[in-house]
């Protein structure tokens, strides 16, 4: 289905790393657009300079690209309502303000923090909740050019109009009425010059051709807010859709304090990109099929009526589930670029080793170690496979060695053989013979995994292991 007039947008404010919460909400957006033939934009919120960093920026867009969540519009990408950077774009707002101010629908407020919470403590005492008072909204013109001429820089306050209702239905959580009186006069540009959130974030959307906005609940108050200045400014409003946050496994908001990861942290440890959008595709949202999807098949699924509106726990076991699942989903040549193990394998043989050992390879490092334990020299044994090699014996692992020695070394002729030299059958054969190989007890399917091995380091292995059987026996006897 195509419908270009789908268009969405990820507005991050870059004050540090990309988090899993965050890229849900980019997720979702670059879901929706993309299951509609529609555009996806990129909208950096750097208006608060102190706490936004080009680095930051830079980092998450190498973080959106890495997992495939290039935009359409955007920086580096261009677009038709440029700049993309909110930094960039004050002159836009200024005339907005501007137009704000001269129609009424804004005014110039010059309460000090101090005399704000003063009034905000009053209001709690007579259990009201806290709300602008009003103070600055009926100044005359003399009052503000009196004011000004003192040197005091007013902030800029949004006139909410009294006795409304604000409706608009939400895509998650369905219809939504606030009472104007209950929001207060908000501020829109602070006493520093600087935009305000609620404002930028609402014209941006509006001249940039936003239709569907897909964000957390935690958003979901800005909402009406967003909506008379829109009103005011006489521009069209996007749908919305609040969805229910993630939390961590205490069931607070998810931090870094109670499990969250940030994407760098995801990648460093070895996290497909594959993994990560098919677990958060599903965190807060569901999907007809429990197989792993790409993006497309993600984007067809998606569906803002299946969004949570409760919030979702952060599951690392989930998580570490949809790696699996992409491990085994992947083409060896994708997993080969991932293991960047060439080096510990003999030319010609990686993409057999990977199809081997997928079944056990989480992470590279599990590659890694299954090529050395294959290539290598033979593999350092753990407790398990001691003992099984012990157990096996002496004489069952020189009957091995002789056997493999005269040339039944790959694995079926080696087990054959052994079988009738010893009258050893089922696990209690390849037990030992996976320990003394493998040096571990479980493991990839032994068949592919001795036969890539080869003659000499099979030998190699049984003889230590025939060595170490002989010692432990002496040591008994
Ligand atoms: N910059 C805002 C944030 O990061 C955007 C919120 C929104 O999506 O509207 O929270």
């Amino acid at each position: 289905m195509s419908d270009v007039t789908v268009k969405t947008r990820f507005a991050p404010s870059p004050t540090g790393a990309l988090h899993i919460g965050n890229l849900r909400t980019a997720l979702f957006n670059a879901l929706l657009a993309r299951g509609h033939g529609g555009r996806f934009v990129l909208r950096i919120e750097d208006t608060d300079r102190e706490r936004c960093s080009p680095e930051a920026t830079q980092a998450l867009m190498g973080n959106l690209r890495w997992l495939g969540l290039d935009w359409d519009e955007g920086p580096e990408a261009g677009g038709p309502a440029p700049p993309y950077h909110q930094y960039e774009r004050s002159a836009i707002y200024d005339a907005y303000y501007a137009r704000l101010e001269a129609e009424g629908y804004a005014y110039p407020c010059f309460c000090s923090e101090r005399e704000l919470e003063m009034a905000r403590r009053a209001q709690r005492a007579a259990g009201q909740p806290p709300r602008y008072p009003g103070t600055c909204a009926r100044l005359s013109a003399e009052e503000v050019a009196r004011k000004r001429a003192e040197g005091l820089q007013p902030a800029l306050r949004f006139r909410v109009p009294p006795g409304e209702e604000i409706r608009f239905h939400d895509r998650v959580h369905g219809e939504q009425r606030f009472r104007t009186d209950d929001l207060g006069d908000f501020i829109i540009r602070r006493a520093d010059g600087t935009a305000a959130y609620l404002f930028t974030n609402a014209v941006d959307d509006a001249l940039m051709g936003i239709t569907d906005v897909l964000r957390g609940d935690d958003h979901l108050t800005n909402t009406p807010r967003q909506l008379l200045i829109l009103r005011a400014l006489g521009l069209p409003a996007p749908r919305y859709g609040h969805m229910g946050l993630i939390t961590g496994d205490d069931g607070a908001p998810l931090s870094k304090r109670n499990g969250s990861r940030s994407v760098d942290d995801l990648e460093e440890a070895g996290y497909l990109p594959e993994a990560i959008l098919n677990y958060l595709a599903r965190v807060g949202h569901t999907y007809d099929t429990d197989a792993p999807l790409d993006l497309d098949g993600l984007a067809q699924g998606f569906d803002p009526a299946r969004i949570s509106p409760s919030p979702s726990r952060f599951d690392p076991d989930h998580l570490r589930h949809w790696q699996d699942e992409a491990v085994q989903a992947a083409t060896a040549e994708r997993l080969r670029l991932w293991l960047a193990m060439d080096a510990l394998v003999p030319p010609g043989y990686v993409e057999e080793l990977i199809n081997a050992v997928r079944g056990n390879i989480r992470f590279p490092a599990d590659g890694r170690e299954w090529a050395k334990r294959v290539f290598g020299p033979p593999p350092a044994l753990d407790a398990d496979a001691e003992a099984a090699i012990e157990g096996a014996g002496a004489a069952f692992f020189e009957t091995a060695v002789a056997v493999a020695e005269e040339g039944y070394n790959r694995f079926r002729g080696l087990t054959e053989a052994l079988r009738e030299r010893t009258g050893v059958k089922g696990k209690r054969l390849f037990m030992p013979l996976r320990a003394a190989l493998t040096g571990r007890c479980s493991g990839p399917e032994l068949q592919p995994v001795v036969d890539l091995m080869g003659g000499e380091r099979v030998k190699a292995r049984l003889h230590r292991a025939a060595a170490l059987a002989a010692e432990r026996s002496a040591q008994e006897g």
